[in-house]
């Protein structure tokens, strides 16, 4: 999508720090770095929210939590870590291209704000 930060991201037009990409998604760390590991993960298809994904994105979004996954394995997040994803306005969402933060290197918090 043209006017997408995040697509601009995956194409490369606007330079990022990459910490995984294969066919479906692209990670990269978050420019705004809330706690010592903190990355994102988009799928390369522009999908605005989790409340615009279909049954068709089952398989994806399974995909982006095996990403997840093994990408904090290999960040040595032993202890745990937290896998956000902010949907639209109340949800606090400010890029409309969905998105997954993975958190970790630190105790996290709860409830949120
Ligand atoms: P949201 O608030 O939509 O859940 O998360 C958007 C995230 O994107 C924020 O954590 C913000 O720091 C991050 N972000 C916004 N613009 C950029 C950018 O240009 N580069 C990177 N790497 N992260 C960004
Ligand atoms: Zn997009």
């Amino acid at each position: 999508m043209e006017d997408c930060l995040f697509c601009k991201i995956i194409n490369g037009q606007i330079p990022s720090d990459c910490v995984y990409e294969d066919e479906l998604v692209y990670a990269f760390n978050d420019i705004d770095a809330q706690a010592p590991v903190h990355f994102l993960i988009v799928p390369k298809e522009h999908i605005e929210s989790a409340d615009d994904l279909t049954k068709d994105n089952k398989d994806l979004i399974g995909h982006i939590y095996l990403v997840a996954q093994k990408l904090a394995k290999e960040k040595g997040l032993t202890n745990g870590y937290r896998i956000v994803n902010n949907c639209k306005d109340d949800g606090g969402q400010t890029v409309n291209h969905i998105h997954f933060h993975v958190l970790g290197g630190r105790s996290m918090q709860w409830p949120p704000g």
